[in-house]
């Protein structure tokens, strides 16, 4: 279908378009703030969806290092994305697919694979029309695929990168083709403090308007990201100057929790002054009542609970952000506040099992242990040894994805007696492979998006701790591995105490696996952290905090 016909079924169906872009450096929080603009309409009854527009050429982050990128977020539909839509997902409280998240390397990469395929019949392949409409194909797709109101654009990076061009030039073409006010430009920018001169500076804010306006792009609302608020005088100065009206400019606060943003936000009358310039009728007020009731239980979490996070990275908690999130908020539930204690792996390991030395130290303090997800064998032995410590003293243990492989892993060596047992993800010749990959996989030898990806059925075994937790039959979980557990080793394993209580019928494979003899020492071959969310939070992670404020209690 040609772009103009889709622009006229997009007009026909009035959906409207909120494109977020970021001014003047990164780490502004654009994905948060398009989050709380999704939070009051979504509650003012709208139906929307959200995409992420990276600049950066991978196709995906499958690939890239967390340390540098953050968590991969991995959806339904097995797409491997920015930890952004983590944050739309739960604070949205919406499920999104591959679609909503689109890199310049996908771009690319689709254009590339249709010149290889003829498609293009001879004619040189340029940015203006092919790039910025293979961009704009994907959105309208989008747009049009269910019934949307609203569809959120956040553009990722900083105006002004040059990676970033083709997508802000689709996004002035859209506008061009679409009517008046069916795309509402917002742009997030920084207000510095300079506490030398006792000032909020907005020159910076005013130079990335210009270099907005300059790529053909006025915006209509200005978001300003400030720890304090802006006298009058400021405000004036970036109306006349960026030319947007008083009104359309806001205030982004450093908040903290998060939801008392999305409140903020709402008593400056984001949510009606979005529906006016939308020229909405009849004004729909939005209700965040859950959101409210949220700042009241996590300012009366008052009593600390302390879990360790065995990690082979340390440095930045980006890379486990949905685990600290999931954790996080099963705590504020329960009246806890979660204190994580990151530990490096490698370093349990040089100080050896239960010493003296500063990571075993603060290990044995730890009220809960959680062993994330994670790749190569850098940190492995250090994990096995923190799983161990676990089983022997009774912690509450959750092993999420390669926290399982290795729950399982120190279970074959300390109570099969199989010496050295290993995944042969870390040990390609071990001679007691509990955890490898599947026949099939054997030959794959490409490393982006060839893992099982994405929400798999995992049936429950009635009478086990997990069905309890879930109380389902069957549930539906995310996935982002490469290597199971290997079932030759199974009835061993259950000989003694280990339950396999998640499996994957359908090839019957091991989702989940508890010790008997433990009060809770679970593992589970997908990434529940997932789907938790702040105001529904994980029952398995609920679970696990539950019994961590009994050990805190010990
Ligand atoms: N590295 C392991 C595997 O590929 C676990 C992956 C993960 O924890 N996400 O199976």
């Amino acid at each position: 279908m040609s772009i103009s016909v889709l622009i006229e079924k997009v007009i026909k169906k009035n959906t409207k378009f909120i494109i977020v872009t970021g001014g003047v450096c990164s780490s502004l929080g654009k994905g948060v703030l398009t989050s709380s603009i999704g939070v009051l309409l979504k509650n003012s009854g709208y139906t929307l969806s959200v995409v992420k527009w990276d600049p950066y050429l991978n196709v995906d982050p499958g690939t890239m290092s967390p340390l540098v990128h953050g968590e991969v977020f991995v959806t339904d539909d097995g797409a491997e994305t920015d930890l952004d839509l983590g944050h739309y997902e739960r604070i949205l409280g919406i499920r999104l697919t591959k679609d909503s998240s689109v890199s310049s390397g996908k771009i690319f990469k689709e254009i590339l694979d249709s010149e290889r395929q003829g498609k293009f019949l001879g004619r040189d392949i340029q940015y203006v029309p092919h790039v910025v409409e293979v961009i704009q194909r994907r959105l309208l797709k989008l747009a049009l695929g269910s019934k949307l109101d609203f569809v959120l654009v956040e553009i990722g990076g900083t105006v002004g990168d040059m990676e970033g061009i083709a997508f802000l030039e689709s996004i002035r073409q859209l506008r061009m083709k679409l009517p008046e006010k069916q795309l509402m430009l917002c742009h997030l920018s920084l207000v510095p403090y300079l506490s030398w001169a006792n000032e909020l500076k907005t020159k910076p804010t005013q130079h990335s308007v210009i270099f907005l306006k300059k790529a053909g792009l006025a915006p209509d609302a200005l978001f300003l990201r400030l720890d304090r608020g802006i006298d009058l005088k400021e405000r004036n100065k970036l109306s006349v100057m960026c030319g947007i009206e008083k009104e359309l400019i806001f205030e982004d606060l450093t908040l903290n929790p998060l939801s008392k943003l999305f409140v903020d936000l709402e008593k400056q009358g984001l949510n009606e002054k979005i529906q006016k310039w939308f020229g909405i009728k009849k004004v729909k007020k939005t209700d965040i009542s859950g959101w409210k009731k949220l700042i009241q239980v996590i300012s009366k979490a008052k009593k600390i609970l302390n879990i360790g996070l065995i990690a082979k990275y340390v440095g930045s908690n980006d890379p486990y952000l949905s685990v600290i999130k999931a954790l996080e908020s099963a705590g504020y539930l329960q009246g806890y506040k979660v204190n994580i204690e990151l530990i490096e792996a490698e370093k349990l390991v040089f100080e050896g099992y239960g010493s003296a030395g500063s990571f075993w130290k603060k290990l044995k303090k730890v009220d809960g242990i959680v062993i994330p997800g994670g790749f190569d064998e850098r940190g492995a032995e250090g994990k096995i040894l923190a799983a161990r410590w676990a089983r022997e003293k009774k912690v509450p243990f959750l092993g999420l994805c390669l926290g399982m492989q290795i729950m399982l892993i120190e279970f074959a060596r300390s109570m099969l007696k199989l010496k050295n047992a290993s995944s042969t993800e870390f040990d390609k010749k071990t001679k007691y492979p509990i955890i490898s990959l599947l026949e099939e996989q054997k030959e794959i030898s490409i490393k982006g998006g060839t893992m099982r990806l994405g929400a798999y059925p995992c049936y429950l075994k009635s009478g086990t701790q997990a069905s309890a937790i879930y109380k389902k039959k069957e549930i539906l979980e995310r996935h982002r591995h490469r290597y199971e557990f290997n079932n030759k080793y199974r009835n061993m394993f259950e000989k003694y105490g280990i339950v396999f209580s998640g499996i994957y019928k359908k090839e019957n494979l091991v989702e989940i696996a508890e010790f008997k003899d433990h009060p809770f020492m679970i593992g589970c071959q997908f990434h529940p952290e997932f789907l938790s969310t702040p105001l529904k939070s994980h029952p398995l992670f609920k679970e696990f905090i539950k019994n961590a404020i009994k050990t805190s209690k010990r």
